[in-house]
Formats: structure tokens, sequence, C-alpha cells
């Protein structure tokens, strides 16, 4: 744990890091907000999981809540106040479906939304995925009506409303009302003849159908845009039919990390590159290499950031424009012993002196023993202080305390 959190419960049920950026954030609540929306799969179980996802999400994406809920855990968010929209409006304003009416038509079938992992390779270069979808279509055999002309008629038991009142005796003079879908008609509020029903839809009205969808996936797209297909979600007769939505997500790259139209990433180049120079190679994400070197004489340093310009990801809809390709440099140290103490000494005639003199006589000093310690607490120690710290380099240092 890099940051001093009382409770991790809501990072937990997102899955991410106590010091998760806010974008980090949304990629994880966009991700199981899909995995457990109640339209993908119903159940008590995932309709609890979608609430808490959201409620988890709804407290960490506002700074001052979550700070609360980091200083004092859940006990301090209630006496702080603070989230109480609904599951389904959170997941409404992260998918953006709030401006399309999604829950306010009534007479329209519901939206569906699919995510598409997305390489960043694809991203750079534009990419078409073929997606298949199933989902009910209007039977063509009856035209939706379920079975000849004439043959539907309005369920007498309910009078076509498809609900009935239930009336259960619960225990000796206690009787619970209830409303439940007519039996008779299944909740149908219409009921068609065995014998007069359609063959194909077998009274249902609708088909299974699959159909492949062609995702076009321009330049420049990033992680969280939509792609919709108006009119391709389920079909339903009397209803308008709704969208399908594609909502892309971008699979992490194993040497770049993107951020906006900037690429970041890191590279380890040994000491005597670093003293004396060096020229390499870098694979882009359009196979291209492009070779990178100091300039003569230039000494870097670990942690020393450059820039290629015109080398990121190329801008959305207008992908000659391109980002910058931002490299930071681990300086790799050669291990303990590997030199003799002649080589040593010649070492140290080239290297320049610094000024301080050698200490010959240990009479005014005290001699102290330097200890290793941990290196796995000393990592954990340096990402917290640069998490802490939220510089330019945000991301790319995320990538450099998984590589090492
Ligand atoms: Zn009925
Ligand atoms: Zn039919």
């Amino acid at each position: 744990m890099s940051k001093s959190v009382k409770e991790t419960k809501f990072y937990d049920l997102l899955g991410v890091e106590p010091n998760a950026t806010e974008s980090e954030l949304k990629k994880a609540y966009r991700r199981s907000a899909l995995k457990y929306h109640p339209d993908k799969n119903p159940g008590p179980e995932n309709e609890e999981k979608f609430k808490e996802i959201a409620h988890a999400y709804e407290v960490l994406n506002d700074p001052k809540t979550r700070e609360l809920y980091d200083k004092g855990g859940e006990e301090a968010l209630k006496e702080g106040g603070g989230g109480g929209s609904s599951a389904m409006d959170i997941f409404d304003l992260v998918f953006g479906m709030g401006g399309r009416g999604r829950r306010n038509r009534e007479k329209k079938t519901r939206d569906m939304i699919h995510q598409l992992h997305v390489r960043l390779e694809e991203f750079y270069n534009g990419s078409v995925r073929k997606l298949a979808i199933q989902r009910h279509i209007i039977c063509s055999d009856c035209g939706g009506k379920g079975g000849k002309e004439g043959a539907v008629r309005t369920c007498v038991s309910c009078d076509g409303q498809g609900q009935q009142l239930s009336m259960q005796q619960i225990a000796p003079g206690f009787v619970t009302r209830q409303i439940v879908p007519c039996r008779a008609c299944k909740g149908r509020g219409e009921i068609i003849n065995e014998k007069d029903k359609c063959k194909t839809c077998r009274g249902e009205k609708v088909v299974n159908d699959k159909k492949i969808l062609e995702v076009h996936i321009d330049k420049g797209m990033k992680d969280g845009d939509q792609i919709p297909f108006r009119g391709e979600a389920a079909q339903q007769p009397g209803y308008e039919t709704g969208d399908v939505v594609i909502v892309l997500e971008e699979i992490d790259h194993e040497l770049f990390k993107r951020k906006e139209t900037d690429l970041y990433m890191n590279m380890t180049i040994n000491l005597s590159e670093a003293l004396t120079g060096f020229k390499k190679t870098i694979k882009m994400l359009d196979d291209r290499q492009i070779v990178i070197q100091t300039h003569p004489g230039e000494v870097l340093k670990h942690d020393d950031v450059k820039v290629v310009l015109n080398e990121g990801m190329p801008q959305y809809r207008n992908p000659f424009n391109k980002g910058r390709l931002i490299i930071r440099f681990n300086v790799r140290f050669p291990p303990n012993n590997f030199l003799t103490r002649d080589g040593m000494s010649k070492l140290r005639e080239l290297l320049p002196q610094d000024s301080e003199e050698m200490i010959t006589s240990h009479d005014d000093y005290e001699e102290v023993q330097l200890e290793d310690i941990d290196p796995e607490a000393e990592l954990h120690r340096r990402k917290y202080m640069m998490d802490d710290h939220d510089g330019p380099m945000g991301g790319a240092r995320t990538v450099s305390c998984q590589t090492q």
C-alpha cells in the first residue's frame, strides 16, 4: 500500500490501488459497471454489486468525498454526507447516456452497450474490427403479430393489462396483496391459440438474430470513446429500436503509456552509455524503427527526460498532427566488484574529482557502518514519494515501477 488510507473497500470494489488517478478510476468503473449492469447480467447479486460499484465510484471521483473516505473510511462519509445519486444515474453520466434520454423514452428499446478492447497500435494506425451481436428482431414471417391475422385476442383474465392482483394468506387473518404477472397470458395481455401461433417465432413476435457490426476505430480515438450504431439494438413490436453503443477500452501497452496525444516510455541505458553517449532504436506503433542518439559529449543522468516531437499519438480527425514521445532514462549501474583494484584507480583518474579532501586520519571522526536496506521496502517508499508529486511524468513513473 503506497498511500495511507483507512479503508480500501471502495478501491477494492473497483479493482484499483488507493493511489489511482481520476482516469484510472473512471476506466475501472466503466469496466466493472458493464460487467455487472442489470441489463447484461440480471440477478439480485449483480444488481447489488452494480450499486456498490456506482457508490464507490461516486465517492472516489469527487476529491472532497475521496479525502473524507481516505481519512476516515465509510464512517466519515456518513457524517460528511455525499453520495446520493442512483446507480443508474451514475452509469448514464459516465457513459454519456443522459443526452440520449435513455431512460425517459418509454417507447424505445434499451441501448445495448458493448465494450471493445483496443490495442494502442489500433488507436495509432486506425482499425476496423468486426463484432458479432445477438439480439431479438421482429419476426418477418408474422410481421411481429405472433400469429395469423385475427388470431391475437385480448386476455380476458387480466383485461389485457398483463397483471393480476394476487392475494395470499401468510398467516390466519393476514393477507398480502401483490401485483403479479397474469398467469393466463404470462403477462403479455393477449392470447394466441396454439394452432394459430406463427411457426417461426412460436407466437413470441421476435426471433433471435445475429449481426456482424463493423466498428471503425479512427486514428487518434482514445479509451472511453463511444461508437454508436443507431437502431441496432433489440427490436420489439410497437417500440422504436434503441442503439448499440460500442465503448472502446485501451489495452495497456508494454512499452508506451498514453496521455492525451503524448506517449511516455522508459528506456534503460547502462552507465557507460550514460557517460559516453549512445545510439538506439525504438520500434514505434506503426512498426517504424526510429533512431535516437545523444549529442556528442552529452551526459545523461538517471531520471533525465527527453522529448521527440511529432512521434506521439495522432490527433483525432487531424492524424498528421502528432503528439510527443517522452522518454525517461533509467541508468543501470554496474554490479559490485565489476572492476579490479587497478581498474578502479584508472577509472578514478578518468572521472572528475570533487574538491573535498580525502580523509586521512580517523582521530576526529567516528566511523559508522553503511547497511543495506530491504530493496522491496525501498521501492515502495520511492513509489510513494513519486505518487505524492503529481509532476508531468506521473504516468510514466508508474510504468517504471512495474518494469524495475
Ligand atoms: Zn392476462
Ligand atoms: Zn412470427
